[in-house]
């Protein structure tokens, strides 16, 4: 038999009513790339999101047909999702930053049929024209264009319903061997991700929470923010580019009490931080995610009195997998302890599950000590590619990460590499992550990258590559000491160099793959 409570589908557009009506006046606010600041709110998206929606459809825009963004963060792109959304259509947010090759092959691959851009890429768009093959419409996003094309209309507009099933939005993994792969949202998978998002245990938000993704909508959506913000309620800000100093006077304008990004962006507003005696407002809580967050980092967000929650996950995973926040036992940990655990990438959500399993597919212990491939399923993580024949996960729904993990006793699970990452050292796993964070605790290191070189006897040794902060001379010796102190000997890099700066992907993280391309003919002492 059927229980018999109401069953309503879980669909996005669900968010944005809710912050319309109960939420209608909380801001939203963008910085745009010319420095300007413009505000609307929670009712002004909905209803300019009715407009494009009625824009998008007089178009010829039909249900299930992909509507592509290649924007920064703004007003603009937010109104663009619901817009798109709410017309049936499903949203395909591209990463600017992709090669031109993979701009190509994505928009095609994806079909889209509707390009919204940023005037700043608008000679990108110019010179990929050509080669897309199934866009017909160009809008600009940032200038009059777009006020003018959804002002066109009027908000009487009833959002397209259907199964909760049906795809919302299409992201591609930038994929560092081959090319990229579409993972197709659900209206469904992306209301439990959001569900659980909002949580104390997570992102912790609430109607008093003042939000700055500096992750671009690009990325994974932002990490689920945009989705986040009206389920809650949340005053969301918005800034087109990451100056350290633009960040700060928003963080302090505009009372910003939760942000979240990538260690790389952290780092330089630590730097700028440090340079420049500016303050962080009444920011409360920080969460690192993306790439594993140094320890370094971790206690300065502590001196500076912040919550630090360190993510791991991927656009496969809408994109949470894991959050740190305090545990049940945390004010009993000493200072050191508290530090050790978010340095791990956190405990699991519900939602979520995982394992570890050696190259056999053996199933390992959660015993803190052994490390294996990190295999996920749950209810957002991914089961088929777009448009792949076969799927993505095995007999038993897990999916492979791509990562190497240990599971801890007290839940937390701990990323030791990359599985294409690590160093292979007679046998043995080194983890260049671990040997970078190491490093990054060197006063003067501003990043360090940790790659294996070809060893007649050992298979791989570790190369160490360090980019110095402005006006340090740091010296080889010192970052072995430092070494010496926090990693096993046989660790110990064979060689260390310093480089001006390292190469970087689209998402922000360290391109090892580049590096190692860059570093093939190096030859170890
Ligand atoms: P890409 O960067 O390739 O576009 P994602 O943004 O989906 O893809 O990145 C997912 C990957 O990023 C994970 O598989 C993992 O390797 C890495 N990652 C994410 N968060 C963390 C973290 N907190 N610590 C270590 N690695 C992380």
């Amino acid at each position: 038999i059927l229980g018999a409570m109401q069953h309503h589908q879980l669909r996005v557009m669900r968010l944005v009513d809710h912050a319309e009506r109960e939420h209608g006046g909380r801001e939203i606010v963008s910085a745009w790339a010319d420095g300007t600041i413009s505000r609307t709110n929670w009712r002004g998206v909905a209803s300019d999101a009715r407009r494009m929606a009625k824009a998008l459809t007089r178009l010829g825009v039909q249900r299930g047909d992909r509507v592509a963004t290649l924007a920064m963060n703004h007003a603009h792109h937010l109104i663009s999702w619901y817009g798109a959304i709410g017309m049936g259509g499903v949203l395909h947010t591209i990463n600017p930053r992709l090669f031109p090759d993979q701009l190509t092959y994505i928009a095609n691959h994806a079909e889209d049929r509707v390009l919204l851009y940023d005037k700043a890429f608008a000679p990108l768009v110019e010179k990929l024209k050509p080669s897309w093959t199934t866009i017909q419409h160009y809008i600009c996003m940032d200038d009059g264009e777009f006020r003018a094309w959804i002002d066109k209309e009027d908000e009487d507009f009833a959002w397209v319903e259907g199964d909760e099933r049906e795809p919302c939005g299409l992201c591609y993994t930038s994929g560092t061997t081959g090319n990229p792969k579409g993972v197709l949202y659900e209206h469904r998978s992306t209301m439990l991700h959001t569900l659980v998002e909002v949580g104390p245990d997570v992102f912790e938000l609430s109607c008093r929470s003042v939000v700055l993704p500096i992750v671009p909508m690009f990325h994974a959506n932002a990490w689920g923010v945009p989705w986040s913000a009206p389920m809650v309620g949340a005053k969301l800000v918005l800034s087109a580019d990451y100056r350290p100093q633009q960040m700060c006077d928003l963080f302090r304008d505009e009372g910003v009490t939760h942000s979240a990004g990538v260690p790389t962006v952290w780092l330089g507003m630590i730097d700028h931080i440090e340079r420049t005696g500016a303050d962080l407002g009444p920011l409360k809580s920080v969460t690192i995610g993306g790439s594993a967050a140094p320890r370094a980092m971790v206690e300065w967000f502590r001196r500076k009195g912040l919550n630090v929650g360190h993510a791991w996950g991927m656009t496969e995973m809408s994109p949470i997998g894991t959050c740190g926040t305090p545990p049940a036992n945390w004010d009993e940990m000493t200072d050191e302890e508290q530090i050790d655990f978010i340095c791990r990438q956190g405990r699991i959500p519900f939602g979520v599950e995982l394992r570890i399993v050696d190259d056999e597919d053996n199933v390992l212990p959660r015993d803190g000590v052994a490390s294996g491939r990190l295999q996920t399923r749950g209810h957002w993580i991914v089961q088929r590619y777009f448009k792949e024949e076969h799927d993505a996960v095995d007999g038993d729904g897990w999916f492979d990460t791509g990562d190497v993990a240990a599971l801890h006793p007290d839940g937390t699970m701990q990323i030791t590499d990359r599985a294409k990452d690590v160093i292979k050292s007679g046998g043995e796993w080194i983890s260049s992550i671990e040997l970078e964070n190491a490093a990054v605790g060197v006063p003067g290191v501003a990043e360090a990258a940790a790659i294996g070189i070809a060893h007649p006897k050992w298979d791989e040794r570790p190369l160490l590559l360090i980019v110095r902060r402005p006006g340090s001379d740091v010296h080889e010796e010192t970052i072995r000491e430092h070494l010496a102190k926090h990693i096993a000997r046989w660790w110990m890099p064979d060689a260390i160099e310093f480089v001006e700066e390292l190469p970087h992907t689209a998402t922000g993280k360290l391109s090892k793959k580049t590096l190692r391309d860059q570093w093939r003919n190096y030859s170890l002492p």
